[in-house]
């Protein structure tokens, strides 16, 4: 008897490395648009861009902003943070396709990802996936990283026009997989956003938290809310099965 029926996963730095993406991206984009930025500032320039912290993606998962108007701004804001020049709306065009083709050719699968997946789909489990970016760009990273035939999309930010950490989200994406909310696990890096967001829509929350530096800070006391709240903390995917009470056949 285990805990749960299916798994639903959040994709960006958990199925796949998308930290390394991005960090792929804004160097192709720095060589061009900022050329006077070190490659020892790079990291500098990852950091900034996941904080994010004038949340504008964040405003696009509430449906208040558009996927391009959020990256514009962002790129536009990168530019001015580290001493570059405005982009301007007929040059962020081209930022965005040297970005876009950097990002897109680094996307890869975090090491544990696939082997995860088969063991919980071998355990008789429904797995898929739910996302605060569009179904069809988050299809095309899954075909990219040989996830698409075992981790369907199923639903994004586009579905409902809203994204997590609205419980909507969450039931309708049980509802997409075939389980009951309580008989389904979140898995995702984010504490707030995926696995205590989880947990209110009454679904079980996993949190990865991978050592290396977090998007966000997370305070020990958020943590500890957290488990006291019924999320579950693992270090890798590859601790996902113990988490979730499955136990080798
Ligand atoms: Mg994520």
């Amino acid at each position: 008897m285990t805990a749960v029926d299916g798994v639903l996963f959040d994709i960006d730095d958990t199925l796949v490395d998308t930290r390394a993406a991005f960090g792929a991206a804004l160097a192709a984009v720095a060589e061009r648009y900022l050329p006077h930025v070190g490659a020892d500032q790079h990291p500098a320039l990852l950091a900034t861009w996941r904080a994010d912290a004038n949340g504008h993606y964040a405003r696009y998962t509430r449906g208040e902003t558009g996927y391009a108007d959020q990256r514009r701004v962002r790129a536009e804001e990168l530019q001015e943070a580290f001493g570059g020049a405005p982009l301007g709306a007929d040059g962020y065009d081209a930022w965005n396709a040297v970005f876009e083709e950097g990002f897109a050719r680094a996307w890869s699968a975090h090491p544990d990802a696939h082997d995860v997946v088969h063991a919980l789909l071998g355990s008789g489990l429904a797995v898929g996936a739910l996302s605060n970016a569009s179904v069809a760009y988050q299809t095309s990273k899954l075909e990219r990283v040989g996830l698409d035939a075992t981790v369907p999309m199923l639903v994004g930010v586009d579905t409902l026009g809203v994204g997590k950490p609205d419980p909507r989200v969450f039931l309708e994406a049980c509802r997409r997989l075939g389980t009951e909310p309580d008989r389904t696990a979140y898995v995702g890096d984010e504490l707030d956003v995926d696995a205590r967001a989880a947990v209110a829509a009454g679904l079980l929350g996993v949190w990865v938290d991978r050592p290396g530096p977090r998007r966000v800070p997370v305070p020990d006391d958020d943590v500890a809310a957290a488990r006291a709240a019924g999320v579950r903390v693992v270090a890798s995917l590859a601790e996902l099965p113990a988490a979730l009470g499955l136990t080798a056949s």
